[in-house]
């Protein structure tokens, strides 16, 4: 029997990249999914791919830091799916720059995307998790939650991930919700390829000097990514809870 077979899932930020390695994750073994991005147009491509495997999902359009967005969500994925049973709050984004350039702009949002987000769906969600005693929440945090030049904002948001995490399992914790986090190392996506070109270097250059400073030599993959959310939303983890599992081929730091 697959592992999600007759369970909900919502992803945010599914629409590509570690997101959409998620969903497609998931929907293969067994969940239906509600894929969220900034619109649903942006979600239907993974939405069409998964249905075509047979699969289950549905594409919303919503801005996961804005509360009535995130309700609207969580209600709509409700309607269609009868359900909720996993969250995995993966919408990102970034906007770097040294601390004496960064605007208020570039750090309100991201800590609201990052960090708001992660907050508000996870209230959303519980409302339905607690009632039927069960819940698998799972959050993207970041290897730089422990400090990363030109990222005060997305450092502080990802480490910001990680105390919620630790606090909403022992809050959750006794209403059968496991709450976890995933901290990757540079996993190749549009994010990563976008902060490549913003230093000056190509991506595939970026990938490689990466892959020298990783012990396993190699640069993740979404993939990756979603082999332990998927670890994490399954009945076989149920007693791990508040932890944020580093994910990045052996980095110290
Ligand atoms: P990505 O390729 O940029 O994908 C992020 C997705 O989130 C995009 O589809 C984006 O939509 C969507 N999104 C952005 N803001 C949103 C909002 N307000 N509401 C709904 N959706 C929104 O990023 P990724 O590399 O897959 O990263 C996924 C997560 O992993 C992020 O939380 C990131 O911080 C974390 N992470 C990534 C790495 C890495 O090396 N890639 C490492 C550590 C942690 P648009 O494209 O339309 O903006």
């Amino acid at each position: 029997m697959s592992r999600f077979e007759g369970k909900v899932a919502i992803v945010t930020g599914g629409a590509q990249g570690i997101g959409a390695a998620i969903v497609r994750r998931l929907a293969s073994e067994g969940a239906a999914v509600a894929v969220v991005d900034l619109t649903a147009e942006r979600a239907q491509p993974v939405v069409d791919e998964v249905v075509k495997d047979g699969g289950r999902a549905l594409a919303l359009g919503a801005d996961v830091s804005r509360t009535e967005d995130a309700q609207a969500a969580v209600a709509a994925a409700v309607t269609e799916f009868g359900r909720i049973d996993i969250l995995v709050n993966n919408a990102g984004i970034t906007r770097d720059n040294l601390l004496f350039k960064m605007t208020d702009e570039d750090w309100d949002s991201v800590i609201a995307v990052n960090l708001r987000s992660a907050f508000i769906m996870s209230r959303e969600a519980q409302k339905h998790f607690v009632a039927q005693k069960y819940g698998k929440i799972v959050s993207l945090s970041s290897r730089s939650a422990l400090g990363n030049r030109g990222q005060a904002n997305y450092s502080a948001s990802k480490a910001g991930v990680m105390g919620l995490t630790a606090t909403l399992a022992i809050e959750l914790g006794p209403f059968g919700v496991n709450v976890n986090a995933v901290a990757p190392g540079y996993i190749s996506t549009a994010m990563t390829d976008a902060t490549a070109r913003r230093v000056g270097l190509d991506p595939d250059e970026m990938r490689r000097l990466a892959s020298e400073q990783t012990p396993v030599r190699r640069v993740g993959e979404p993939e990756d990514i979603a082999a332990v959310v998927a670890f994490l939303a399954a009945d076989e983890s149920s007693f791990v809870s508040g932890q944020t599992i580093q994910v990045n081929g052996g980095a110290d730091r």
